[in-house]
């Protein structure tokens, strides 16, 4: 991740898990438990439902264990996990990876090429310059377009058989910030079950994972945040087996003489995409909703939406730059507005 562990922001949670019960149901005898952790610098939440309690917290902790496995593998503030070993190679070696940093690496590369390169994984040098996380600058024009050939896929290789990535220039980074908390949402789900849950939520900040139902037969119901007032829900949703995850404009950005720069980049400019204030994708899987967010995020509304109408399984809400709401056409009988203040772009 490109997060700052101690930079996680509480506040900022783009969606909000609305209906995890507190407690066991009294029509079955199953138990509902919910904890929440600080992991990949997010505030990592997980529910769990389950036959009995002992069963039910050792699913949240195989949870909890296989988020922190894989930020070993792919965080970049951790010196030597297995992204920064990449990084650290750019420009003189292919370096042998996990299975699941070349997953993700190679899914980042499918999503780049369906959104005609606006979801780049070799962003991070671009990412850097800004520093949004930390100590947030504007860096110049000079400056971002020196960096333009360090953040071009072409140099980014991956060799499946090899089980290697190497990075073909000095000075290009890997930054997985925009794709593996949906990643490891959904690798977390998988140890859940194996570990017994029959029903859950992982949830990284914005982004969400859900599966089964909840002890009284309902679905998991999620609020998404209003991007323009602290605090408020947009709109509800009700997920089954399906993943949330939300790109927003106002989650790290920082305004200088009236304008917001804010941390998804353009790869074109390497400035702040401009054209959507937040953007939420449903999918099957958690990879799919983080890596589309992002990218539709970049791409803007229009054509983010057409994409989106492309896709099988996938649908989006967009809040655009003017504040327009805009639905696919999937999620119009299933999303339920809880602000009047917006409209609703058919
Ligand atoms: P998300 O909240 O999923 O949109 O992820 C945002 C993070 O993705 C940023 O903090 C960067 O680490 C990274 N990022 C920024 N711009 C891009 C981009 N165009 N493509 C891929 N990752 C990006
Ligand atoms: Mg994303």
């Amino acid at each position: 991740m490109s997060l700052k562990p101690t930079l996680a922001i509480l506040a900022c949670l783009s969606v909000a898990v609305l209906s995890c019960v507190k407690g066991g149901s009294p029509s079955t005898s199953l138990v509902t438990v919910k904890r929440a952790q600080m992991h990949m610098g997010t505030l990592v939440s997980i529910t769990a439902v389950g036959r009995t309690e002992v069963e039910t917290n050792a699913a949240i902790a195989a949870g909890f264990q296989e988020v922190k496995r894989l930020e070993q593998l792919l965080s970049t503030w951790i010196p030597n996990s297995e992204l920064s070993r990449v990084n650290t190679a750019a420009g003189r070696s292919a370096v042998q990876v996990s299975p699941e940093t070349l997953a993700v690496v190679r899914k980042s590369l499918e999503i780049a090429e369906m959104t005609e390169g606006a979801f780049n994984v070799a962003i991070g040098p671009a990412v850097d310059a800004w520093n949004i996380s930390a100590e947030p600058r504007l860096p110049t024009t000079e400056e971002l377009a020196a960096l333009k050939p360090l953040v071009d896929l072409q140099y980014v290789h991956t060799d499946l058989w090899e089980r290697t990535i190497h990075l073909e220039k000095q000075g290009m980074r890997i930054d997985v910030g925009g794709i593996g908390k949906g990643y490891a949402a959904d690798q977390s789900v998988v140890v859940m079950k194996e570990a017994g849950a029959l029903a859950g939520v992982v949830a990284l900040s914005g982004d969400i994972k859900t599966f089964g139902l909840l002890p009284d037969g309902a679905s998991f119901s999620v609020g998404i945040r209003h991007p323009r007032k602290e605090g408020a829900i947009l709109a509800e949703i009700k997920l089954q087996d399906e993943a949330i995850s939300t790109a927003g404009d106002y989650e790290r950005f920082f305004e200088k003489d009236g304008v917001r720069y804010h941390h998804i980049l353009d790869p074109r400019t390497l400035q702040p995409a401009r054209g959507c204030q937040s953007v939420s994708v449903i999918a099957k899987e958690g990879i799919w909703a983080d890596g589309l967010d992002t990218g539709i995020f970049v791409l803007g509304p229009e054509r983010g939406m057409e994409l989106v109408e492309q896709l099988e399984g996938v649908e989006a809400i967009i809040v655009d730059d003017a504040g327009r709401l805009l639905l696919s056409s999937g999620l119009r009988d299933r999303v339920v507005l809880t602000s009047d203040n917006l409209s609703w772009e058919q």
